[in-house]
């Protein structure tokens, strides 16, 4: 960070959050309030292709904008279109929006990426792959991933209220694009619901369950709330968190009735049966943070789940400096009843080289975050290794800065390694950005590429 004239790197400030004027963009002169706070409404204005943006954006950006994202659709995006209006509205949102300001915006660059966002000479890491967290190989049942030790990742369906340039599970959710034909799960849900809950009691060791996706808003609140019900209902199950970005992409879904009212019962049920209820939401930028997202946060706490809590990506473009990450956690933490947990490094997925950070900025980065907030609530910056799971940034056991190349060890086996000898004493590596390297180091990586 640089110094700034008042001696502190950084300067806190209160920032009171805003709902932007969704008035200012020609398609939605005419939206009232009503309509926006409607979840139906939201749902359906998504914004899913680039005829759908015109009509909301009109004239305010020019055509070069719209062709760059049609080449970006056609030829490098790995993740299908589909924004909410409540998303689009905190793109530049403070201003009438021109080409300029809307091309520079951080929202913007993750959530409508356009090829010109993209690197040319590496646009993927030659050891990017779809499913770089190999979650489909620790499979135990259909959308079952048993990694760590006493945690499965439960997926319920592979379907989102918004879908996100980066995500890390593009082999598996949202709908396929030109470059990539999506998995599908096969079973049918209630079928791949029984199929996890047996896996539950004939694990007890399993003590943790995340209620994933794709994104729970998109299951239907009955078949949800039977899901969890299910799983209180397993004596073992002691933390439940469900995983919703939806919590900002789309507040006016947890805002609704039959949701809240339905909450409030699983959350008595947890309460009763003392298992820990959260729910974890996926903020990248504050100017995501919105009247409505702390309306919808605080809603979820006031029906009885016990915590709120952020697990962001961490990105170059759109939130890798120290301030962006500060103004984020501090709005979260003060504005919004959200916790600030965990900033992921983006994961090895292809065409994501131009997003990625190497793993010493990640370092300075949580450096430089350390101090402000309170303890409790500031983030650790996290690097999902592949084969390993989840290290804190300076676990890191080797580091080959000039291949950009880091060696990671680990202290469990998951599901596919029950007879790995060697599992816990071999180190497993993560690759930096071949952009950010020494030239020396770029070289190397071209002979390996060609050889
Ligand atoms: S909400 Fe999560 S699962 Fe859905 S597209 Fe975004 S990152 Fe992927």
């Amino acid at each position: 960070m640089t110094e700034s004239t008042h001696g502190q790197p950084y300067e806190y400030r209160r920032v009171p959050l805003v709902e932007p004027d969704w008035t200012r963009f020609p398609g939605w002169r005419d939206v009232t309030a009503a309509q926006w706070e409607s979840a139906q409404w939201q749902r359906a204005h998504c914004v899913k292709n680039v005829k759908q943006l015109r009509a909301v954006l009109g004239d305010l950006v020019d055509d070069t904008f719209y062709t760059d994202l049609e080449t970006d659709q056609q030829r490098l995006a790995t993740m299908s279109m589909l924004i909410p209006p409540q998303m689009i509205n905190t793109m530049v949102p403070d201003r009438v929006p021109d080409t300029a300001s809307f091309y520079a915006d951080p929202v913007r660059r993750y959530m409508l990426p356009v090829a010109t966002d993209r690197h040319l000479d590496w646009p993927s890491h030659p050891n990017a792959t779809r499913d770089s967290l190999h979650e489909h190989d620790m499979w135990v049942a259909e959308g079952l991933t048993h990694r760590y030790p006493t945690k499965v990742l439960a997926e319920l369906l592979s379907t989102c209220p918004q879908y996100c340039g980066h995500c890390t599970r593009m082999d598996l959710v949202g709908n396929s694009t030109p470059q990539v034909s999506k998995l599908r799960l096969e079973l049918k849900p209630v079928d791949r619901y029984d199929a996890h809950l047996a896996y539950l009691k004939a694990h007890p060791g399993v003590r943790d369950v995340v209620v994933s996706g794709g994104d729970v808003a998109n299951v239907p609140w009955k078949q949800l709330e039977a899901y969890l019900m299910g799983l209180l209902s397993v004596p073992t199950v002691r933390d439940i968190r469900l995983a919703t970005k939806a919590l900002m992409g789309l507040p006016q879904h947890w805002l609704q009735g039959d949701v809240v009212e339905g909450l409030n019962r699983v959350a008595i049920t947890a309460e009763r049966r003392g298992v820990n209820l959260a729910v974890h939401t996926h903020v990248n930028h504050v100017n995501s943070l919105t009247p409505l997202v702390a309306r919808a946060a605080r809603m979820l706490l006031e029906v009885g789940v016990r915590d709120v809590r952020n697990q962001g990506v961490l990105m170059r473009g759109v939130n890798a400096t120290s301030k962006d990450l500060l103004d984020l956690c501090f709005g979260l933490q003060g504005e919004a009843g959200i916790l600030p947990y965990y900033f992921y490094m983006c994961d090895m997925i292809p065409n994501a080289e131009h997003w990625r950070v190497p793993v010493w900025h990640a370092q300075q980065l949580q450096h430089d975050m350390m101090g402000y907030l309170p303890g409790y609530a500031t983030p650790r910056i996290v690097c999902d290794v592949p084969f390993v799971g989840k290290r804190w940034v300076h676990m890191v056991a080797e580091y080959d800065r000039e291949h950009g190349i880091s060696y990671w060890t680990k202290n469990y086996r998951t599901s596919i390694e029950a007879s790995d000898d060697e599992a816990l004493s071999k180190l497993y590596a993560y690759y930096d950005p071949i952009d950010t390297l020494p030239e020396s180091g770029r070289e190397w990586w071209r002979k390996q590429i060609a050889e």
